[in-house]
C-alpha cells in the first residue's frame, strides 16, 4: 500500500540494518527486521524509503468518554472522566482478542484511516478538557505501537493539567519502555497468564518481557500500576497457575497492587468459545487473596461487590462500584474512615 508521506510520520527506536533498505525496529520484544516496503508485525511500524514511520501517528480510529472505572484502574482518581483514544494495530495476536475491530485492522481499514486528517496532540488535550476529562487514556489498541504519538500527547496533556493512563500489554522493549511509562501516570497492564506456552501459542509473544515491564514500572517509575487478567476457561484458570501468578503479583509487585479478574467472552478466533464462569473468578479472588493480595476485582461479570474497594485493615468499604459509576464514602481520599488506614492509590 502506498501511502502519502504527510500520512506517516518517522519513528524513534530502531537502526538501519544491512545495504537492501531493512530496518530493525527495537520498540517491542519482538525486535521485527523490516524490509524496504513492508511492515513490523503490529501493522503499525512501516519502512518507507529506509526509515521506519507510524502509519498510526496522529490517526484515532477510536475517540470517547470513559468512566476511568471502565479502563478498569480503580485507584486512580475513581469517577472521574477519561478522554480515551486508540488507533488501529497490535504487536500481539491474541486468539481471544476482545478488540479485533481495532487490533487487527484489514488494508481497507488503514486506508480509510490514511485518510483522515492528522490530529495533533495539543487537540487531543483541548478536546479532553473541553469534556471535562480529568486524564487522556491510551486503549481499546496496544497503544506502546503509537508510543511516538502517545509521548507527544502526553506531554500535551501535561502542560495543561491533564492526566495520562495507558491500557496495554505490556510488550514493549529498552528505551521505548522507559519513556513511555516514564510519562504515564498510570497504567493498566495485562497479564494475560503466567505460562510462557500460553503467551507462545494464543498470543505469538513471550511471558518474560511482560514481567519485566511490571516489575520495572513498579521499581523505577511513579506510574501507578494495576494488573488485569482475562480468565479464559480452560487455558489460564487452573489453580496452579492462578496461585503462582498472584504470589508472583504480591511478591514482586507488592500487596497493593490493584488486581482486575475478567471473564471472557467468545471473540476473535474463540468466538464460539464458552464465556468464563463467575465461579471461576470468585476462585481466582479467593486464592489472590490468599496470596496476600489486598485489592482484587472483578470485571465483566455481574458478582456483587466485585468491584467495591474496601479498606485493607478493617474492611470497611471505600468505593462502592456500580459498574462503571463509583461512589466514594471517606471523608479524606483515601482514608478509612473507619480505622484512618491509608488506601494505595492515586485519590485526588
Ligand atoms: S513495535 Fe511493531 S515493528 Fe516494532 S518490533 Fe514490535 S511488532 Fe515489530
Amino acid at each position: 500500500m502506498v501511502y502519502a508521506m504527510e500520512n506517516v510520520r518517522q519513528t524513534r527506536y530502531w537502526t538501519g540494518e544491512g545495504g537492501d533498505g531493512a530496518v530493525r525496529c527495537g520498540l517491542c520484544p519482538h525486535g521485527c527486521l523490516v524490509p524496504a516496503g513492508g511492515t513490523g508485525r503490529c501493522g503499525v511500524r512501516e519502512n518507507t524509503g529506509g526509515m521506519l514511520r507510524s502509519r498510526a501517528w496522529g490517526r484515532p480510529a477510536a475517540l470517547a468518554v470513559d468512566p476511568v472505572e471502565k479502563k478498569p484502574l480503580y485507584h486512580f482518581m475513581p469517577g472521574r472522566k477519561a478522554f480515551s483514544v486508540g488507533t488501529l494495530g497490535c504487536n500481539l495476536s491474541c486468539r481471544f482478542c476482545q478488540n479485533d475491530g481495532l487490533s487487527r485492522p484489514s488494508a481497507g481499514d488503514w486506508a480509510a484511516l490514511a485518510r483522515e486528517g492528522v490530529v495533533q496532540p495539543e487537540a487531543i488535550a483541548a478536546a479532553a478538557r473541553r469534556e471535562g476529562c480529568a486524564m487522556v487514556a491510551f486503549t481499546y489498541n496496544e497503544p506502546t505501537v503509537w508510543a511516538e504519538w502517545a509521548l507527544e500527547t502526553a506531554a500535551a496533556c501535561r502542560a495543561s493539567g491533564i492526566r495520562t493512563v495507558a491500557v496495554t500489554n505490556g510488550y514493549i522493549a529498552g528505551e521505548a519502555r522507559r519513556e513511555f511509562f516514564g510519562a504515564m501516570d498510570a497504567a493498566n497492564v495485562d497479564l494475560k497468564s503466567f505460562r510462557e506456552a500460553f503467551y507462545l501459542r494464543q498470543c505469538g509473544a513471550h511471558l518474560a518481557p511482560v514481567l519485566e515491564t511490571l516489575e520495572w514500572i513498579r521499581r523505577e517509575t511513579r506510574c501507578w500500576l494495576e494488573v488485569t487478567t482475562l480468565l479464559i476457561p480452560g487455558l489460564n484458570d487452573s489453580d496452579g497457575e492462578l496461585e503462582q501468578l498472584t504470589a508472583w503479583v504480591a511478591e514482586r509487585l507488592g500487596m497493593d497492587t490493584p488486581v482486575h479478574f475478567s471473564a471472557f467472552h467468545g471473540a476473535c478466533e474463540m468466538a464460539g468459545a464458552a464465556p468464563t464462569p463467575a465461579a471461576t473468578l470468585l476462585r481466582a479472588q479467593r486464592t489472590a487473596r490468599a496470596a496476600g493480595l489486598r485489592h482484587v476485582y472483578l470485571g465483566n461479570v455481574r458478582v456483587s461487590g466485585g468491584g467495591d474497594t474496601r479498606c485493607a485493615g478493617c474492611g470497611t468499604l471505600l468505593v462502592e462500584r456500580a459498574g462503571f459509576a463509583a461512589r466514594t464514602l471517606w471523608k479524606a481520599p483515601g482514608v478509612c474512615p473507619e480505622c484512618g488506614m491509608p488506601c494505595a492509590g492515586v485519590w485526588e
